[in-house]
Formats: structure tokens, sequence, C-alpha cells
């Protein structure tokens, strides 16, 4: 299955990141991003080079990408699920899908970590 992230900018946006040494916190659009996308895509650092959240790794429906259901997945270290919504509530199926996976997972969102 052929993803592309096309318009969809959340992690550059939702999840913190370490830039070239300065840290880009959660939910605050990185200072690179501009309307079309990363503005310094070709020497980004290498964890947005690697990042891929799992809608972009051929999960779910087109209406889960994170730009459309205001929810991003990934795989974490130590075989980790780690989640990041937009709002006071994460999209009801993907939540679902998370806690029933049976590994271990980390959700933030409307201010809050949680641990299952
Ligand atoms: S959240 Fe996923 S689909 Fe959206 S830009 Fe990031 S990697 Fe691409
Ligand atoms: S450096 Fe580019 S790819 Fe990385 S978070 Fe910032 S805008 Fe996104």
């Amino acid at each position: 299955m052929d993803r592309r992230c096309g318009d969809c900018q959340e992690c550059c946006i939702l999840i913190e990141a370490d830039i070239f040494g300065k840290p880009k916190p959660a939910d605050v659009p990185c200072w690179n991003l501009c309307k079309k996308g990363c503005s310094i895509y070709e020497s980004r650092p290498d964890p947005c080079r690697e990042f891929k959240c799992f809608w972009l790794r051929g999960h779910f429906s087109e209406e889960h990408k994170p730009n459309k259901s205001g929810m991003i997945i990934w795989g974490g270290k130590g075989n980790r699920l780690c989640a990041v919504f937009k709002g006071d509530k994460p999209h009801k199926g993907l939540f679902d899908w998370l806690i029933t996976q049976g590994l271990p997972v980390v959700i933030r969102g409307a201010g809050r970590i949680r641990f299952f």
C-alpha cells in the first residue's frame, strides 16, 4: 500500500522532538514547518527522517489518517505503542484498537499522559 504524508503535518506539531539539540515541545508547530511542509526537508534531523506513524506504514483506513482522526499512533521503544491525540478525547476506533493489542501503551492528550 503506497501511502504518503501529503497534506498531513501532525507529527511536526503534536510530538515533542529534538531538532539538532533544540527541544521542540509537544503540541507546538516545529519552527521549520511552513505551509508546504518542512522547510529543511532535505537536511531534516534523522529522527524526523525515520519517523513513520502506523497510518503511513499501512495500518488503518483513510479516515484514520492523523490529520483527519486527530490521533497519531506509532511504535515506541521496547514493543511499546505510543499515541497522541488532539482535543479532549482520542479517536474511539483507534483508542479501542490500541488497548486490544496486548502491548504497553503510552498515550498523551488533553495535557495528560496515561500508561496502560
Ligand atoms: S503523522 Fe504520519 S502521515 Fe502525518 S505527517 Fe507524520 S508520518 Fe506523515
Ligand atoms: S524539522 Fe521538519 S520534519 Fe522535523 S519536526 Fe520540524 S518541520 Fe517536521
